[in-house]
């Protein structure tokens, strides 16, 4: 799977799934790529929220990178990006991700098929967010 981060430049572009066991190289790869870049901290992105991405890449049948908006936050990014109060990304459970060859729209309506867990749509800031918690979804 392929990331791009906008706030970095960071790219990822890793198989973090073979022969039925997970990589730790490549989630390595990815928690680093997905960490709070303002604090330069990183905790381990829950594989339920990867994996929930993966089957919209699938489903999306496109090959090049997300754009990786949001990955872990710290309380104090969380803070200051007016994140919800016990927001998903402070437990690095939650990726807000946007795709260059696709509308935000259809991105949206792809999250919500695979039924992973929270989907929030933010038509305006052009990015979708997905969690793996209860599945529920929201418009911002
Ligand atoms: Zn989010």
């Amino acid at each position: 799977m392929q990331f791009h981060n906008p706030h970095t430049g960071e790219h990822f572009d890793a198989v973090y799934f073979s022969n039925g066991r997970y990589r730790n190289d490549a989630l390595s790869e990815f928690y680093r790529i997905a960490r709070d870049w303002r604090q330069d901290a990183e905790v381990k992105i829950d594989t339920r929220t990867i994996n929930v991405v993966y089957k919209i890449q699938t489903l999306l049948e496109k090959e090049g990178p997300f754009q990786l908006v949001s990955g872990y936050r710290t309380p104090q990014t969380n803070h200051l990006v007016h994140g919800a109060k016990h927001s998903f990304h402070m437990r690095g459970e939650a990726l807000d991700i946007a795709h260059p060859e696709v509308s935000t729209r259809l991105l949206h309506k792809v999250a919500l098929h695979v039924r992973g867990g929270g989907v929030g749509y933010y038509p305006r800031e052009h990015f979708v967010h997905v969690d793996c918690g209860p599945v529920r979804s929201w418009t911002a």
